[in-house]
Order: structure tokens, then sequence, then C-alpha cells
């Protein structure tokens, strides 16, 4: 009996670990993967590609004027448009693909094996399903939302995690500065401010 509670003890015990482990990986609003989690996860993944001489793209997803969606319909339903973001942005990505929340309305998605050529599509998918999205506000005007997305591939070797997340920020940027809601990829230029 001893030797039985004691093993029952241990496997409570490493449940509960492997809970709490999961738990220090997620955001808690959406789910996803934190902004640790995913460099973690994403640097290993990056090294599998480079490994295999696969591609490898990152996506870098921001909501548009999410202050004034905030502004105008008040935090809960902008804290719902953010779980129906991710929701959204989970439906076209696949298995082997990894999402995170970066920050307050920053996405990020890793798709291994991908070209900038077919993750474009995807980003594309993922644009128009969130544009499509309706969220209950009890404002009088509906509550719409629309992102911008930019892109950037595994250009050499040497790129790692933060290169690659730095080269789709200024496609985000550029993104947004030529009039948002659309899917620009990193041309290796830097923009003019
Ligand atoms: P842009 O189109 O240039 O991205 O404009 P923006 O308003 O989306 O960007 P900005 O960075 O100015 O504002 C982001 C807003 O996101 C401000 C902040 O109040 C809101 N935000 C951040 N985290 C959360 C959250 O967890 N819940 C809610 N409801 N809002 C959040
Ligand atoms: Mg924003
Ligand atoms: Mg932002």
């Amino acid at each position: 009996l001893a030797h039985l509670l004691w093993s029952f003890d241990i496997s409570t015990h490493k449940q509960l670990e492997t809970q709490l482990r999961e738990l220090a990986t997620r955001d808690s609003l959406t789910g996803m993967l934190n902004r640790r989690a995913f460099l973690e996860r994403g640097t290993a993944l990056i090294d599998h590609c480079r490994r295999h001489a696969k591609p490898c793209t990152v996506l870098m997803i921001d909501i548009d004027h999410f202050k004034r969606i905030n502004d105008r319909h008040g935090h809960q339903p902008g804290d719902d448009s953010l779980r129906a973001c991710a929701t959204a942005i989970a439906g076209a990505l696949r298995e082997a693909d990894i999402l995170g929340r970066l920050g307050g309305e920053e996405f990020a998605a890793l798709l291994p094996h991908s070209s900038t050529e077919s993750a474009w599509s995807v980003a594309e998918r993922i644009r128009e399903a969130i544009s499509r999205l309706e969220i209950v506000s009890l404002a009088s005007d509906p509550l719409k939302i629309t992102v911008s997305i930019g892109m950037a591939e595994m250009a050499h070797r040497d790129a790692g995690i933060e290169t690659i997340l730095a080269w789709a920020d200024q496609a985000l940027y550029r993104a947004k500065a030529t009039g948002r809601n659309k899917v620009l990829a990193y041309d290796g230029a830097t923009p003019t401010p």
C-alpha cells in the first residue's frame, strides 16, 4: 500500500508539474504561446529547417487601429476581438506551424517548409477571415477588425528568429504606412520612415 500511495503521489506531482510548465508557456487570454515560448520553439524550428535545407517563413500580424476599437467599444469587446483573431489565425495554420502572442495586439506565426510564395496565400486567408469577423458590441456601430501582416523568409544561413522577426516587422511597418489591411513581404531594403 505504501508503495502504491508513493507512486500515486509521484504521478500526481508529475501531472501538476506538466500542467504548470504548459501554463508558463501560454498567454492566458488567447491560449497562444507567449513571447518567450514562441522564441524558444521558433529557434528550434528554424534550426530544423536549416538542417534539412527547407524554407521557413514568419508572419507578423498586427490589428489595425486597435486603440480606437478599445476606445469606441470598450475593453471587453477588445478582449473578445483578440480571442476571435487568435481563433481565426489558428484556423488558417497547419499542425506544424507555431503561433504566438508577442505583445498586446500583435501575433507571430512561423511556417516551416514554407517559402514567401506559399505563405502568402495563408497570410491572405488570415487577413480575409479576420475582416469577416463580427464581434458583439453594445456600441451603435458594428465592431469590425482588420489586420496588417508583414512576412519574411529565412533567407540566409545565419538568420535567427530575432532577425527574421525584425525583417517581418519592417514589412509590417510598410503595410501600416501604406494603408493597412494588407499583406506585404520583406524586400531586403530598409524602408524610409
Ligand atoms: P496600428 O494600426 O498602428 O497598429 O494602431 P493601434 O492602435 O493598433 O496600435 P497601438 O500600439 O497604438 O495600440 C495598441 C492598443 O492595444 C493599445 C492597448 O490599449 C491595446 N491592448 C493591448 N493589449 C490589450 C489587451 O490585452 N486587451 C485589450 N482590450 N486591449 C489591449
Ligand atoms: Mg495595432
Ligand atoms: Mg502593435
